[in-house]
C-alpha cells in the first residue's frame, strides 16, 4: 500500500479507479510519457471472474498495448452450452459465434479471460512501462479551476493529502463517486428488476468443456456454471425471478443454491473463492466531459452482462481518450481535441447499450459476431476527414477502424499493417502512387505501400482491397483520421492533432 507521503504532489492525469478502464488508460498514458497516477481505494486489484469476454476489437487493442500474448496464454475460448434436465445433459448449443480470421480482421473469436487475470496482465504492463497505481488510496473529493484539478486523496488509515493534476479521469465504476460529485445524471433503467448472483467456486462432478445450464436465462430461476479455460474453478451465474430476493452470497448460501438447482450434491461443492450480487442496469451519463474531468468505462455507461460488452466498451473509452490527452498535454494539441472524446464515444455507448439491453430482454445469452466491436467507428464524428473523390460504396471511409493487411518488405520479410501501426504514434499510409513527404519521428511514421520507393509491397493485394489507393492518416487508436487522393489537406489535419504547429504548416 502506498503511503500518501510518497505520492507525487502534481501529475498530468489523475485516474480514479484501477479496474479495466483505469489500468488501460494508465498503461496507454505511460507509453506516451504522460505523468499519470492511478488511485485505487482497495488495497489490491479486484478479485472475481466478472467480465470475461474479450471481443476481437479489444484483442486488437491489447495487441497494440503489448499484452495480447499474455491474454492468449492466460485465456481460452468459450465452450458450447450444455443444457441439463433431470440430471442429464439433454442438448448442446453454440454460445459464442466465431468468424474466420481474414487479412483485414485477424481475430474472429471472443476469448474468455477472467477479469481478475485481465487486471493482473494490464497492471504488470503498466508497471513495466513505468506507470504507478497507488493501492489503498481513494479519491475523496476534488475541485477544478481553469488550470487543473485539485484532489483530496485519502488512505485507509485516514492520512490525506492533496494531489494537483491537469486532468482527472473517473474510472471509478458504475457507482462513480466522481460522476455523482459532478452532478452528471445517468439516463437509463434497470433492464430487469431481477437480481443475479455471481461466484467463483471449486467443484467436482462436471466436465470443463461445457457452459452448464439449468433453466432459462430471464425465464426461470436459472443457474449456469462455466469453467474458465486454464483455471481450476467454475464461474456461477444465477438469476432470481422474484425481484424481492436478496441473494445469499455467503459460501454456504452459494453451495446451497447450487445443490438446490442442479443435480450436484453438497459433497461435490468446494471452496467459494469470490461472490457478489447485482441487478442488471442499462444507463449512460448525459455527458462524459465536465471541464477538466472525464468519465470513462462503467462510470460513463453500465450494461447488462448479456453480450459481453461492458468491459470491452470500457477499455475502448480509455483507448480513445489516452492519445488525445497525450497530444494535448505533451504536444500542444488544442483543447478542442478533448471534446471529441464525448462526441465519439457517447454515440457508441448508446448503441452498444441498446444492443446489450435488447439481448438481455430477449433472454438470448448467445454472443454473435455482431458483438465483436470491429464495426465500431466514428465516420460521422468531428475527426473524420474524407476527401477522396470516389471511395467505393460500402468501402473504407475516414472514421472507420483501420484494417490490418499482411504485406512484405522489399527484402521479402512478412510485415502486417498492424505491425506498422503498433505503438503510440500516428501512421501516414500512402497506398499506390500518391506522393507524400516522409514524416518520421516520435509522433508520426510514414509507410508507403507500392509506388516508386515502397516501404512495403502489397504482394497479395490486401492493402488495396481494404483501403483502395490514396493517402491515409491512421490515428494512434487505429482509426482512419484522414483519407484523400493526395496529401494536400494533411498539414491542416496534423495541426488539429498537435503533430505540426500552425507555424510550421
Ligand atoms: C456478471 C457480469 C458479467 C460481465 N461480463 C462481461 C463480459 O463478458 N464482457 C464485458 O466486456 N464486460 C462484462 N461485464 C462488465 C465488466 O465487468 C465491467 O464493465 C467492467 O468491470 C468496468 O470496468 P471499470 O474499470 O470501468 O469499473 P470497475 O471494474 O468497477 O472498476 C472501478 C474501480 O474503481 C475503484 N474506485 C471506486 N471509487 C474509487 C475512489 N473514490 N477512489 C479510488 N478508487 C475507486 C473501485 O475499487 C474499482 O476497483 C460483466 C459484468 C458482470 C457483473
Amino acid at each position: 500500500m502506498a503511503s500518501t507521503d510518497t505520492l507525487p504532489g502534481h501529475v498530468d492525469v489523475l485516474i480514479s479507479g484501477a479496474g479495466p478502464t483505469g489500468l488501460a488508460l494508465g498503461l496507454d498514458l505511460a507509453r506516451r510519457g504522460v505523468r499519470a497516477l492511478v488511485l485505487e481505494r482497495q488495497d489490491r486489484l479486484a478479485p472475481g471472474t466478472r467480465g470475461s469476454g474479450i471481443q476481437p476489437r479489444t484483442q486488437e487493442v491489447y495487441e497494440d498495448f503489448g499484452v495480447l500474448d499474455a491474454v492468449r496464454e492466460s485465456g481460452g475460448t468459450y465452450p458450447p452450452r450444455g443444457n441439463w434436465k433431470n440430471g442429464r445433459m439433454v442438448d448442446e448449443q453454440v454460445m459464442v459465434e466465431s468468424s474466420d480470421p481474414t487479412p483485414a480482421t485477424p481475430y474472429g473469436t471472443m476469448l474468455m479471460l477472467p477479469q481478475w487475470r485481465n487486471l493482473e496482465i494490464q497492471y504488470a504492463r503498466l508497471t513495466e512501462l513505468g506507470g504507478t497505481v497507488a493501492f489503498g488510496t481513494g479519491l475523496e473529493s476534488f475541485t477544478q479551476d481553469a488550470d487543473g484539478v485539485e484532489a483530496r486523496v485519502v488512505r485507509a488509515d485516514g492520512t490525506a493529502r492533496t494531489v494537483r493534476a491537469s486532468y482527472l479521469v473517473a474510472a471509478d465504476g458504475g457507482r462513480s463517486p466522481v460522476r455523482k460529485a459532478l452532478g452528471v445524471t445517468m439516463t437509463g433503467q434497470s433492464v430487469a428488476p431481477y437480481p443475479m448472483l455471481l461466484a467463483d467456486i471449486r467443484l467436482d462432478g462436471l466436465d470443463r468443456n461445457h457452459w452448464h445450464m439449468w433453466g432459462e436465462f430471464r425465464a426461470t430461476d436459472f443457474v449456469s456454471l462455466l469453467a474458465p479455460a486454464k483455471y481450476d474453478y467454475f464461474l456461477l451465474m444465477a438469476g432470481f425471478m422474484d425481484p424481492g430476493t436478496v441473494p445469499d452470497t455467503s459460501p454456504d448460501g452459494v453451495r446451497e443454491l447450487i445443490a438446490e438447482r442442479t443435480h450436484l450434491t453438497p459433497d461435490q461443492l468446494g471452496e467459494v473463492l469470490w461472490s457478489s450480487s447485482f441487478r442488471p442496469n442499462a444507463a449512460m451519463a448525459d455527458r462524459i466531459r465536465a471541464g477538466r474531468v472525464f468519465l470513462a468505462g462503467d462510470a460513463a455507461h453500465v450494461h447488462s452482462p448479456a453480450g459481453g460488452q461492458g468491459l470491452n466498451t470500457s477499455v475502448q473509452d480509455a483507448y480513445n481518450l489516452g492519445w488525445k490527452l497525450g497530444q494535448v498535454i505533451r504536444h500542444g494539441a488544442p483543447d478542442s481535441l478533448l471534446d471529441t472524446y464525448e462526441a465519439e464515444r457517447l454515440p457508441v455507448a448508446a448503441s452498444i447499450l441498446a444492443t446489450s439491453t435488447r439481448l438481455h430482454r430477449s433472454g438470448d445469452m448467445r454472443r454473435g459476431s455482431d458483438l465483436h466491436q470491429i464495426d465500431v467507428g466514428y465516420p460521422d464524428g468531428p475527426l473524420a476527414t474524407e476527401r477522396r473523390t470516389g471511395p467505393a460504396d460500402g468501402g473504407l471511409r475516414a472514421g472507420n477502424r483501420a484494417p490490418d493487411a499482411p504485406c512484405i518488405t522489399p527484402d521479402g520479410t512478412p510485415r502486417r499493417l498492424f505491425d506498422v501501426f503498433r505503438g503510440p504514434h500516428f501512421t501516414l499510409l500512402a497506398v499506390g502512387d500518391a506522393e507524400v513527404a516522409a514524416l518520421d519521428g516520435e509522433l508520426v511514421r510514414t509507410c508507403r505501400v507500392g509506388g516508386p520507393a515502397p516501404d512495403l509491397l502489397d504482394s497479395e493485394g490486401h492493402v488495396r482491397d481494404a483501403y483502395g489507393e490514396g493517402v491515409f492518416l491512421i490515428r494512434p487508436d487505429g482509426y482512419v483520421g484522414y483519407a484523400a487522393d493526395d496529401a494536400t489537406g494533411l498539414p491542416e489535419e496534423l495541426v488539429r492533432y498537435g503533430v505540426l504547429t500552425a507555424a510550421a504548416r
